[in-house]
């Protein structure tokens, strides 16, 4: 029998009918062991999380104003939640001991923390299953990185000799022995961190879309699910602008290859998204490509230099100038005469007089033209690799909506291809690659 470690998002927990959803799913498949609660969400869309809750009810305590209205708003969710269940649980010992954390500036991480935690006492209590604090078996370095081996060994040891665990996520222990928490919607990582210490042979995360989808949903009306994912391509989608997953949730898996399944706690049904190691056997998407994602707010730097081409260290030059300026660049297309540098425009925005002044120096350009209000639109699929036709079908679904192709950069992996347009083509170009990819097979 294998096991998997099954992560439910705030929104899948928001309240007691959810929680119910929550702990049907698990009890319907002895497999699903371990549970990484987050804390609740929000239940309707003007809501406001548990998380931002503490958030701000710590900073009132910090300031050392009174704090005990939103405190009690807090107080009142779970006890909602507890109503709602039925259960016999009292939080009042934690709620003051809580509340004496604030007063005594444990700290904002401390603060968050306790959505977690508080959830995953009445879902262990409501589950039957034994609570483990995550600051017991999470631990960070003094740098606030993981404590990897302290965790897996932790873990692992307390673990084993149990059937069924609840672990909240979001949180562990720092190296000054205060609670820590990961960046923002970090139950993710602790659910991963979980699945890659047990060697689980599933990681489910739960939310409340039924996975990745192919394209933006805001762009493209009722996109195709991804089906299957590979780790190196939800990377490339996820940079690109594509969100379900923590970004650091993928790495304690991934090393371990362990699957990743994003499923729908509102339609269990639902197969969702399988994300799987390179290496995987899975068949490639009938549409040939994975998905499309793409970002705004980008600005081109075009330098001109005849016979740039055989200048020794141009390049390098031009890169140092940014590197110097504590400047990352996005691609760098050229020419023999010309090359480009593609930079997110927010970086460059204070910076752009100096790097300009720079660049004229260092490199001598016979001219430089800056081009602010681009867009980048990834392509993005392992089907590609020797798939002929790939990029003349984006072309040619670019060209027939009339949409000027400023900048493409295919990497040598084949595994994406990435075109430059202004940011007024933006949506139109993701719709119409996506209609030649997936319209055109249904
Ligand atoms: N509750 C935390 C947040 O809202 C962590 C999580 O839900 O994953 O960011």
């Amino acid at each position: 029998m294998g096991v998997k470690v099954v992560k439910f998002g705030g929104s899948s927990l928001a309240d007691a009918g959810q929680i119910k959803k929550a702990a049907a799913i698990i009890k319907s498949d002895l497999e699903r062991r371990y549970v990484v609660p987050s804390a609740p969400g929000k239940r309707f869309s003007e809501d406001i999380k548990v998380t931002d809750m503490l958030y701000a009810c710590y900073g009132l305590a910090e300031r050392g104003e009174s704090f005990a209205e939103t405190f009690k708003a807090i107080q009142a969710r779970y006890s909602e939640i507890i109503k709602g269940l039925g259960i016999d649980l009292s939080l009042e010992e934690d709620f003051e001991e809580i509340a004496n954390g604030f007063r005594s500036r444990y700290g904002k991480d401390y603060a968050a923390s306790r959505g977690e935690y508080l959830n995953g006492k009445i879902i262990a209590a409501y589950l039957g299953f034994p609570f483990i604090d995550a600051a017991e078996v999470i631990f960070f370095h003094e740098d606030g990185k993981l404590n990897k081996e302290k965790t897996n060994n932790a873990l692992r040891e307390r673990l084993c000799g149990l059937d069924n665990a609840v672990i909240p996520g979001f949180y562990g222990c720092g190296a000054d022995g205060y609670v820590r928490t990961f960046s923002r919607g970090g139950s993710d990582v602790t659910g991963s961190i979980v699945a890659g210490a047990v060697k689980a042979s599933l990681y489910e995360n739960w939310t409340d879309v039924s996975g990745f989808l192919v394209a933006d949903p805001r762009i493209v009306e009722n996109p195709a699910v991804i089906r299957t994912i590979t780790y190196t391509e939800l990377r490339e989608l996820s940079y690109m602008g594509a969100s379900v997953l923590h970004e650091e949730a993928i790495f304690p898996v991934r090393s371990a290859g362990i699957p990743i399944n994003i499923r729908n706690t509102n339609a269990p049904e639902e197969a969702g998204t399988m994300i799987v190691p390179e290496s995987s056997e899975e068949e490639v998407s009938s549409y040939t490509i994975t998905g499309i994602a793409g970002k705004k707010h980008f600005t081109t730097i075009n330098i001109h230099k005849d016979k740039m081409n055989s200048e020794v260290g141009f390049c390098r030059d031009v890169l140092d100038v940014l590197a110097n300026n504590n400047i990352s660049m996005e691609h760098m297309p050229s020419s023999i005469d010309a090359m480009t540098v593609i930079i997110d425009s927010e970086q460059l925005e204070s910076k752009r007089d100096l790097i300009l002044t720079q660049l004229n120096k260092r490199v001598a350009p016979d001219k430089m033209e800056v081009e602010d209000g681009i867009a980048l639109v990834a392509v993005v699929g392992r089907g590609m690799f020797r798939t002929r036709g790939v990029a003349a079908r984006i072309f040619a679904a670019l060209a027939h909506a009339r949409i000027n192709v400023k900048m493409i950069d295919q990497g040598s992996s084949e595994l994406n291809v990435i075109v430059g347009v202004t940011e007024d083509d933006f949506e139109q170009a993701i719709r119409c690659i996506y209609d030649m990819f997936v319209n055109s097979v249904e």
